[in-house]
């Protein structure tokens, strides 16, 4: 028997395929989320002017300590009227111009107000509570560079910047189409030997969640004509994610029927546990993946193979999914020939993160996945890996 291609091949002959899409203008309060095409730079100096940290008052550091007359009241959004001059304080909001000739805001807690003078005890340092012009951005600078999904925090700053329109990635369209004679829609009774459709809601929120925008298409019967029909139309999307009907039995036509229209396989086969008959091709510009039906397995395939493909069409500089390190805390049992993705708990022990291996790891048991909140990378090999070891996690969302 051939070796099946590993995980890191299938998923870097699926992120050649995957080119960055066409640019589109979206306004900033339309972008978190979205992939920036281009770097976002500064409208503006952030500040946009020497601004007070605190509600006090602007002087000259040089006069302090001492008794000074308050000569005009700043608020917020309103220069003050003229310069401050040596021996003269300016009441000031945050966020309020700090006047030509002071260099401090003192606090108003720190000062006793006197009829219309302040006394002033202590010392103040030059700079104390000025937010200086461009402290946080210069004009012209980078806001956020191309190839980032816009973050909440992201999206504060391209408007605090300046910014009203973006470059972004348009959204990829993609098909979802789940196959199986057995399906039927949830509220339908069930009759003999039938199953609830659960793959294709879950593959369109995942692939929702990746920013594209989703088709479903209605289930099919393992009917050739049936499969022709709606393959072809899920072929004009950006990219078409079926599920079911990949595995090796006579009822499994998705392969077959692609192949007659037109769809060039790139793989079809990759050891990983669950999710091997997973099947990828092109055609065209369009990418085409094939979910094995069990839930699970339709689960890490969008995971590990569709959502990161999403991201490169987006532009997104670092596609793959992003996995991190913690440690087991059960001895698992390893795959010889495929790596696996265990269904897991987390628990925080003190500095670490502790992953607590889900019963009930079988590739149909998608109630006992639903309680897992990351999959665990279990490396192929020989043996077990023991508690306490470390291991790499992949959120699930
Ligand atoms: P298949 O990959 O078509 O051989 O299906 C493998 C298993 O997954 C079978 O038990 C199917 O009934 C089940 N299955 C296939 N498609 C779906 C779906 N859309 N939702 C839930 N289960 C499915
Ligand atoms: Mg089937």
């Amino acid at each position: 028997m051939p070796e099946l291609l590993s995980l890191q091949e299938a998923q870097r002959l699926v992120l050649e395929r995957a080119e960055p899409l066409a640019a589109e203008v979206v306004s900033v309060a339309e972008a978190a989320g979205r992939v920036l095409a281009e770097a976002a730079l500064a409208q503006v100096d952030l500040p946009p002017f020497p601004s007070s940290a605190m509600d006090g008052y602007a002087v000259r550091a040089a006069d302090t300590p001492g008794r000074l007359p308050v000569v005009a009241r700043i608020a917020a959004g309103r220069p003050a009227p003229r310069a401050l001059a040596a021996g003269e304080a300016m009441e000031i909001s945050t966020g309020g111009v700090v006047p030509e000739g002071a260099d401090a805001v003192i606090p108003v807690e720190y000062v006793v107000q006197r009829d219309n003078d302040i006394e002033i005890g202590d010392a103040v340092a030059v700079s104390v509570n000025v937010r200086p012009r461009g402290g946080d951005v210069r004009a012209g600078a980078v806001v956020c560079p191309a190839g980032v999904r816009v973050s909440v925090a992201q999206l504060g700053a391209l408007a605090a910047a300046g910014l009203t329109e973006l470059r972004c990635a348009r959204r990829p369209r993609v098909a979802v189409l789940a196959t199986g004679t057995e399906l039927r829609q949830p509220g339908e009774p069930l009759g003999p030997g039938e199953i609830y459709e659960s793959n294709g809601p879950m593959l369109a929120a995942a692939v929702a969640a990746e920013g594209a925008e989703v088709e479903r298409l209605p289930p099919v019967e393992d009917d050739a004509d049936a499969h022709r029909a709606a393959l072809e139309r899920g072929l004009e999307a950006d990219v078409l994610v079926t599920t079911g009907g990949v595995s090796v039995g006579p009822h499994d036509l998705v392969r077959t029927i692609e192949s007659e229209l037109g769809v060039d396989e790139v793989f079809w086969g990759v050891a990983v546990k669950p999710g091997k008959p997973v099947a990828f091709g092109v055609r065209g510009r369009t990418l085409v993946f094939g979910l094995p039906g069990n839930p699970v397995s339709s689960l890490v395939g969008v995971e590990l193979l569709v959502r990161p493909a999403l991201r490169a069409l987006q532009g997104l500089t670092e596609p793959l999914p992003r996995f991190d390190v913690g440690v087991l805390g059960a001895s698992m049992r390893r795959t010889p020939t495929r790596d696996e993705l265990a269904r897991a708990r987390t628990r925080i022990d003190g500095e670490r993160v502790v992953l607590e291996p889900l019963p009930g790891q079988e590739s149909h048991m998608i109630v006992r996945a639903a309680a897992a909140d990351v999959l665990v990378l279990v490396p192929r090999g020989k043996g077990e890996l023991a508690a306490g070891e470390a291991v790499r996690y992949l959120r699930l969302s």
